[in-house]
């Protein structure tokens, strides 16, 4: 090896170890970098302080060049729940811009030791430019219902909200005992309580009324909960349900119902194996999309004369999410989406025993009659009624079909009719011909009442709301969720 060489060998070395001394010597400051979340109404919550692969850009700002984030990659990673949003700003010394959501084009992010995190927008007015930033909330600007957490009551939808409208309104922190620990020390011991700071709302700011009566809370999931005071959680992208005094929680509400009656749809199931325990024949009429509010329009116009004339009637509630799976499983079990296992359309496996099976252990017979498809699995197969005059509509098949059943030996006759949810889909729930289904039903039931010598429970699987071309259902609104629930007697009594 040459004298060269050798020098550029023990020059790279050298080379070498300083670069190496260096990456240690700054890996070593240890910066402190804080929290930085974006939150509010969004599918995935970051915290940037963890979050480091997002590529950086390089721009110019105050004469230098910096090594920045762009925020429209960061709002685009945690999903806002809707395309119109904004974005809130809010410092650790509680300053606060708002930025529209689709105005991202040239904000950034910076981080530095003196200003912590920062925001850089270069398009906007520089005060905009927010220092030593805490959070970025994203808060949707018109949510539809199905974003938002709803509070209705039994006639009106009174509030509709968000966790980022939340989030940048007012709560309280509330100091949450998390648990305690005690250590012992030869003679001494000492204790300690850890507390947790949560952001508190109670309902009665929120509906700026006090809470009486039942309030039923409803989550995503279709899990339920009676309120016992205790208050509204947020959490980065969640309104949660918390009772510090039973520490009973329902998480991610989608919402609360202030007034809500004791009776729900859920009856049909006691009601009916009540009545049969005591001799009568039971006939069951379930009312696809029949919304409480669609029943006292009717009844005040005169459409349903026969329903109108049985007095034994009731508002009854009926589960979350109000759609046919979900409101029929309620029925045939007498229990809700959290023991009944069936939360939405996409679930068809009853985890309890369904009403039929019941009454078959009781020695007892049952009838089942369906439009033309199975909705659930069932402990015994209805009997479908296949579409077959092909008017779009299957009520017509079943009447003819159950007409003939109640002459039969059927101790309870389950019939599920569809006509009103499909013409409410349709037309929307005052539609004329959503209006004319519902008279129709109306004299099916009468002619079955006249043919029929046992009970009549009359209910719903859920209700019916309107959308800009016709109606729809599945969300915590008072025409949804509020069903009639009515029993009389058939025509020919059975002494
Ligand atoms: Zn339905
Ligand atoms: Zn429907």
């Amino acid at each position: 090896m040459n004298k060269l060489n050798k020098v550029l060998l023990v020059l790279s070395i050298v080379l070498i170890l300083i670069l190496i001394g260096t990456v240690y010597f700054f890996m070593s400051k240890n910066y402190y970098i804080p929290d930085l979340f974006v939150r509010g109404d969004i599918e995935e919550v970051i915290n940037l302080k963890e979050s480091s692969n997002f590529n950086q850009v390089e721009i110019e700002h105050n004469d230098k060049k910096i090594k920045v984030y762009k925020l429209e990659n960061i709002i685009n990673k945690v999903q806002p729940l809707s395309t119109e949003f904004k974005l809130v700003l809010s410092s650790s010394d509680e300053l606060r811009a708002e930025i529209e959501g689709n105005e991202l084009s040239e904000s950034y992010l910076n981080f530095s030791s003196g200003n912590g995190w920062e925001v850089i927008n270069l398009n906007h007015p520089i005060s905009s430019n927010i220092k030593l930033l805490k959070n970025i909330t994203v808060v949707t600007k018109e949510p539809n219902i199905s974003e938002s957490m709803t509070i209705i009551k039994r006639d009106e939808n009174i509030i509709k909200t968000t966790v980022g409208q939340l989030l940048t309104g007012s709560y309280i922190h509330r100091p949450i005992l998390e648990g305690s620990s005690v250590l012992t020390d030869q003679s001494q011991s000492y204790s300690v309580d850890i507390y947790l700071n949560k952001k508190a709302i109670s309902l009665q700011d929120i509906v700026n009324e006090k809470i009486v009566g039942r309030t039923v809370l409803f989550n995503k999931n279709g899990e339920t909960i009676i309120y016992r005071d205790g208050f509204l959680e947020l959490t980065n992208n969640q309104i949660n349900y918390y009772n510090p005094e039973n520490r009973e929680k329902l998480k991610n509400i989608a919402g609360i119902v202030l007034d809500a009656p004791s009776q729900s749809n859920k009856d049909v199931f006691y009601d009916s194996l009540y009545y049969l325990e005591n001799g009568h024949k039971v006939l069951v009429i379930l009312l696809d999309g029949f919304g409480y509010h669609q029943y006292n329009y009717c009844m005040d116009k005169g459409i349903i004369p026969y329903m109108e004339g049985i007095d034994n009637s009731s508002l009854a509630i009926t589960s979350y999410k109000p759609v046919t799976n979900t409101g029929l499983a309620a029925v045939l079990t007498g229990k809700g989406p959290q023991e009944n296992k069936i939360y939405s359309r996409d679930f068809k496996n009853i985890a309890v025993d369904d009403i039929f099976k019941i009454i078959s252990e009781m020695g007892l017979n049952s009838v089942y009659m369906e439009g033309n498809i199975n909705i659930l699995n069932t402990s015994i197969d209805p009997i479908l009624n296949p579409d077959l005059n092909e008017n779009g509509i299957t009520d017509d098949e079943i009447f003819k079909r159950t007409l003939n059943e109640l002459n039969g030996n059927a101790d309870f006759i389950f019939v599920h009719f569809h006509g009103i949810d499909d013409m409410g889909h349709s037309y929307g729930p005052y539609g004329e011909k959503t209006i004319e289904m519902i008279n129709k039903t109306d004299r099916y039931i009468q002619e079955f009442a006249q043919n029929w010598p046992g009970k009549i429970i009359i209910t719903v699987d859920h209700g019916m709301h309107s959308i800009p071309n016709g109606g729809d259902h599945g969300l915590v609104v008072y025409q949804d969720m509020f069903v009639p629930y009515l029993i009389t007697d058939g025509g020919l009594k059975d002494e």
